[in-house]
């Protein structure tokens, strides 16, 4: 074979930033015998050019796929072979261009403190021993650092930290494991962490990190400065703190997360499966929600009245230095965000912000660029169910099986809000952001599309948003499509959601059960119990739960005994026992009067929705009064039913395509005294499964549909969705369930993007 001289001119877009990718490009070339350059493009992707034999060439790249570093992703690899010019005297990393020409390219997630930096983080001959801030190539923030691209120092907030010789050198050395890794830093050149009072001022410590171990172990509350936010910590085994922290946060119920100090403490109070062992200790380190053991030690304010805890593992150096000088199996680690606003990130507005809850800060002088929240799932059935998609997976894509006709921007509903930039056979999913229903969540949307667009360098064809004309994401929609010149399209709620489902699945069509709090229907009125049919044309409505009263609207949300009320009001003598549970009304009798006259009088809102009907049979067995966080009453159902069994084995009762909730509230009411709360919630989540997948199995058999698909936030429900599961697959049809985006409102703006991009 003749090997003549050959040049190669390669273009990659991918994950091909802030992975390593240009020192293994140098590494390969060396190893080819290969002369030419490698630089970083300001559209996120890689330009080599290379010039050797042909054989070499070939080898080359050949090795550019198989042995690429384990981070990167190539999504696409354009080589252009040319005469060999001889214009190199060796390979070299060139300066970055700003050429930005390609679309599709994004950079890395924020990745967890790999081993190599663990063990120098320990090693006392190591001169980063100690160094809170240590990473390497593989490892440390990357998303949450970028401020613009290409990826190169500059452009990151560690712009600030001149390298020092030491690590200027290890950053030159290409055979250091450190070469061209952008965040290098020690403790001569880095960031400094310090410890401060709850004013702010710098307490003068040795060793700040261990000292704050030791502060939150005697019991004072911490707020710790992360990669994407701060925390706020204290400890696990101690009450006082935990109840001190609640009464600040105006969090009475809101569980935790907390974060153990290894694996081995994590099963020393929680059940950990593989799955869920395999996710605690993979590269993202998310929040994941385990069971807790029968002899759960650490406190039960955690998460009162639940049968879960979300756990996570240390991710950066200073995580694992906090636990270094204690013994605390575990730190309360959960986001510093005042209520209903974006996690805190700037120094002074911890500050000014977190002074009446914490006794101390543990802050350090890196500015984060993009905040970011832990990433919550958990297992259902040995799979990975995604709770909120964020840190270790923001900005990485979900790719889709087939190829959509046009770019579409999709902004979300209102609640647990992602946006999501969907172009050829890839979804861009944000961070998550949160409830969008103050200008700082808002403006928090804003920025994180905006940069998102900037990253992905993607031109939007078309906006899509929630069909409610007054989410404050429906008019940033608007606002948006004016500046971008581009049309509007709105989505239906559980049209999204079960369009997300298809296309995770790559299917053409769906008989979709969506079940959760609420979504605005297209006849105006509240939806979240609905059978769907959906193809890529549009959805229709075939079936749903009975529609419910809510009185006062929201308050019923809110205050589930006023759905208690209405569903009752007039089937059972229900007035009696509303009157002994007067106290759970914020307002007493005068409130629990005017509920009952405006019942009385027919006029409350209806709502088809799944998690108002949990929520009453919580409020009806005494489990939840008052919901103060999102799906509480529901999720301690949920908790309760865990050791309960079907007593009352309900037959759905269904006519006209609509399950009778009604039916199912009376006989929960009627036998309350006869069972014990957990056996009548397991029968109540029994009914609702059973009639849901009666109907899509009815709905299947006349349209000849086989793929019968399961979202919306009751989707985590684990028993209701077995049930489901059960019934679906026992009938012979095919039954889907989320992978990689939420079943919740964090899922919508993926879906709704498939729906505008699938129209013509
Ligand atoms: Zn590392
Ligand atoms: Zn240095
Ligand atoms: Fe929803």
């Amino acid at each position: 074979m003749v090997c003549g001289p050959l040049r190669a001119e390669i273009l990659v877009t991918g994950i091909v930033q802030g992975v390593g990718f240009r020192p293994f490009i140098y590494r390969i070339a060396a190893e080819n015998q290969l002369k030419g350059t490698v630089r970083n493009r300001g559209d996120a992707g890689v330009e080599i050019v290379v010039e050797g034999s042909e054989e070499n060439v070939k080898r080359f790249i050949d090795d550019l796929e198989r042995k690429k570093p384990p981070l990167a992703r190539i999504y696409e690899l354009s080589v252009n072979y040319a005469e060999d010019k001889g214009e190199f005297s060796r390979f070299i990393i060139l300066k970055s261009s700003e050429k930005s020409d390609l679309s599709g390219s994004i950079i890395p997630p924020d990745i967890s403190i790999c081993d190599n930096c663990l063990r120098e983080l320990r090693d006392l001959k190591d001169r980063r021993y100690g160094y809170f801030f240590i990473t390497c190539t593989d490892c440390g923030p990357r998303y949450t650092i970028i401020e613009k691209l290409p990826y190169d120092r500059p452009n990151t907030v560690m712009n600030r930290f001149p390298m020092c010789e030491d690590c200027s050198r290890e950053y030159t050395d290409p055979l250091n494991r450190r070469f061209h890794a952008q965040t290098v830093a020690c403790p001569r050149c880095g960031p400094r962490v310090f410890l401060t009072s709850k004013d702010g001022q710098i307490l003068d410590h040795q060793d700040p990190i261990r000292e704050a171990g030791r502060l939150l172990e005697e019991g004072y509350i911490v707020a710790v400065k992360g990669n994407g936010g701060f925390h706020v910590a204290t400890s696990t085994m101690k009450p006082e703190p935990i109840i001190r922290l609640r009464k600040a946060k105006h969090r009475a119920q809101k569980p935790f997360a907390v974060m153990a100090r290894d694996l081995e403490a994590v099963k020393s109070f929680a059940e950990v499966g593989k799955e869920e062992a395999a996710l605690l200790t993979s590269y993202i380190k998310p929040i994941v929600l385990l069971k807790k053991s029968e002899n759960f030690y650490l406190s039960d304010l955690i998460s009162p009245g639940l049968h879960n805890v979300g756990v996570m593992l240390p991710y950066t150096g200073l995580h694992y230095m906090l636990f270094d000088s204690i013994n605390e199996p575990a730190l309360v680690m959960t986001s510093a965000n005042p209520p209903s606003e974006p996690i805190i990130v700037e120094n002074q507005e911890a500050v000014r912000r977190l002074r009446p809850v914490v006794d101390f800060f543990l802050m350090h002088d890196r500015d984060i660029a993009q905040r970011c929240d832990d990433s919550v799932l958990r297992v259902n059935r040995g799979t990975p169910t995604l709770i909120r998609r964020s840190r270790g997976y923001a900005p990485a894509p979900i790719h889709l099986g087939s190829e959509v006709k046009r770019c579409a921007l999709g902004l979300g509903a209102e609640e647990n809000v992602a946006s999501c930039v969907l172009s050829g056979k890839r979804a861009f999913i944000s961070q998550y952001i949160g409830d969008v229903e103050n200008l700082e969540t808002l403006n928090y949307l804003k920025s994180a599309t905006d940069h998102l667009l900037k990253l992905t360098n993607l031109k939007v064809e078309v906006i899509a948003c929630d069909l409610h004309p007054k989410f404050s994401t429906t008019k940033f929609a608007y606002e948006l499509a004016e500046k971008l010149g581009c049309p509007v399209v709105q989505v239906q709620h559980h049209h999204a959601h079960i369009a997300a489902l298809m296309a995770e699945h790559n299917l053409t069509h769906m008989i979709g059960i969506c079940c959760d709090g609420f979504g605005y229907g297209s006849d105006g009125s509240a939806w979240g119990g609905e059978i769907l049919y959906c193809d890529r044309d549009g959805f229709r409505r075939l079936a749903h739960l009975q529609e419910q009263p809510m009185v006062g609207g929201d308050a019923a949300t809110r205050y589930p005994l006023r759905m208690v009320a209405g569903i009752l009001h007039g089937l059972v003598d229900v007035e009696e026992w509303l009157y002994s549970n007067v106290r759970c009304f914020p307002r007493g009798e005068m409130e629990l009067g005017v509920v009952l006259r405006q019942l009385e009088s027919g006029h409350a809102p209806k709502t088809t929705s799944c998690g108002r009907v949990l929520d009453a049979v919580s409020a009806l067995l005494g489990l939840c009064y008052e919901r103060t966080y999102e799906g509480e009453p529901a999720v301690k159902l949920e908790s309760a039913a865990i050791k309960g069994r079907d007593i009352l084995c309900l037959t759905p009762k269904i006519s006209g395509g609509v399950l009778d909730t009604s039916y199912l509230l009376k006989e929960v009411f009627i036998r309350r005294d006869e069972h014990s709360p957990a056996d009548l919630a397991y029968s109540a989540e029994s009914y609702l499964a059973r009639g849901l997948a009666e109907l899509a199995v009815k709905e299947c058999d006349r349209l000849g549909v086989q793929a019968v698909g399961f979202s919306g936030g009751v989707a985590y429900n684990e028993h209701i969705s077995r049930v489901i599961r059960n019934i679906v697959e026992g009938e012979g049809f095919n039954f889907f369930t989320h992978i990689q985006i939420p079943p919740g409102d964090g899922g919508i703006s993926f879906g709704q993007s498939v729906v505008a991009s699938w129209l013509n």
